[in-house]
């Protein structure tokens, strides 16, 4: 068979529950005739997740991922006044840093680890010691959604210098800590997006969490317009709530996603344990992630175009994530952000490409995966 003739393995292929499953919930929703505003799908949803994460923690839903970043920031760090400044890596998703200037305050960009893609403590800390005045706080993302291993020496450097830390685990519902800990615990608060794309999908929608019971409270607040439980308007708000059907999806998702993290890490093991030994670097602990992808890191530029060429002409769609980072893009690369040595982030852009895994792969997919980048780097 020639290459262009087999199907396409997509980048990403969501895994809903069907429509005759989802029509008892809709039903169900109708008859309550309750469909946002914290109805019963939604409260339900809300405890399931608590239940799921453990740890004593507490969680509010939200509309989706970026409007839980957007109140994790503004009630961590308080509404800024345009002038300070929040640390975090440029290598990430626009949304961290977006949900920096709507919540006030600017991007100050770090570097990153080349071995875990993770945003280093080091590099803040260098900032920091020079202008601690300037710094409100920390977005620390877990980059792809992978737990990051140096976790404690965030926490460790936060404490030191009385900054707190929101973590931006977006794609990292189901991930855990190298010691085993699902995300969720760490910093002043994780948020979590439940969009269509990522491993735990319900279309649109995303979670604060927080072991802090008041700060859930007020993070329910903020989603309703900032009504305390007068209907008077007591903080900056907006309308972030997630709508009961919704909710009913996260229900039917949490049910088997365990299986499914399961089937997406044994693909994760095949890439690693062919590809590792031919210059592709896998990120410290993504083994023990929610894996919205694979993502690897090539030795030279050079490579990574070879593999990235090489995926295309065998129909396997691939993703550069996160190239180009941030501080290239127009919104954040003027007087918008701050920006620290990003030499590692540059030299990872040039050299990272993300390899397809959702839940329908079978194994003809992942051997077309793996001959794609196996052959390229032969090429070499
Ligand atoms: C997906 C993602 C978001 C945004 O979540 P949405 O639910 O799409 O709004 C924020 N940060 C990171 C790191 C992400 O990957």
């Amino acid at each position: 068979m020639r290459s262009d003739e087999r199907p396409l393995i997509p980048f990403i292929k969501p895994n809903f529950p069907s429509g005759s499953s989802i029509a008892s919930d809709f039903e169900e929703i109708t008859d309550a005739n309750w469909y946002t505003n914290f109805g019963p799908k939604e409260q339900q949803f809300c405890s399931a997740i608590e239940g799921y994460l453990g740890q004593d923690l507490c969680v509010t839903t939200m509309g989706n991922g970026t409007l839980a970043l957007l109140a994790a920031v503004q009630l961590t760090f308080g509404h800024g006044s345009g002038t300070e400044y929040l640390l975090m890596p440029s290598f990430t998703f626009s949304a961290t840093a977006q949900c920096a200037i709507w919540g006030g305050y600017r991007p100050w960009f770090i570097d990153i680890h080349s071995d875990t893609l993770q945003a280093s403590a080091d590099a803040a800390r260098h900032v920091v010691e020079k202008n601690r005045d300037r710094i409100a706080g920390i977005v620390l993302p877990n980059a792809f959604g992978t737990g990051n291993p140096r976790i404690a020496e965030w926490e460790e450097l936060a404490a030191e210098w009385d900054l707190k830390i929101v973590i931006d685990s977006a794609a990292g519902f189901g991930s855990r800590y190298p010691q085993g800990q699902l995300l969720g615990g760490r910093g002043h608060c994780e948020i979590f997006s439940f969009h269509a794309t990522k491993p735990f999908a319900i279309g649109e929608g995303g979670a604060v969490v927080s072991r802090d019971a008041e700060f859930i409270q007020r993070a329910q607040e903020f989603q309703n317009f900032g009504f305390d439980a007068t209907r008077e308007s007591t903080q900056l708000g907006i309308n972030a709530k997630l709508s009961e059907i919704s909710a009913a999806i996260g229900l039917r998702q949490l049910k088997d996603f365990d299986e499914r993290l399961t089937s997406r890490r044994t693909t994760f093991e095949r890439y690693r344990s062919e590809l590792s030994a031919l210059g592709c670097g896998f990120q410290a602990n993504a083994e023990a992630s929610s894996l919205c992808f694979a993502t690897i890191c090539l030795d030279s530029a050079d490579a990574r175009e070879a593999v990235s060429r090489g995926l295309a002409e065998n129909r396997v769609q691939a993703r550069e994530y996160y190239n180009p980072p941030l501080h290239r893009h127009a919104l954040f690369n003027g007087d918008n952000a701050q920006r620290a040595d990003l030499s590692n982030t540059e030299s990872v852009c040039s050299r990272v490409v993300s390899l397809p895994i959702h839940d329908f792969m079978n194994a003809d997919d992942i051997d077309r995966v793996v001959y794609a980048v196996t052959d390229a780097l032969s090429t070499l």
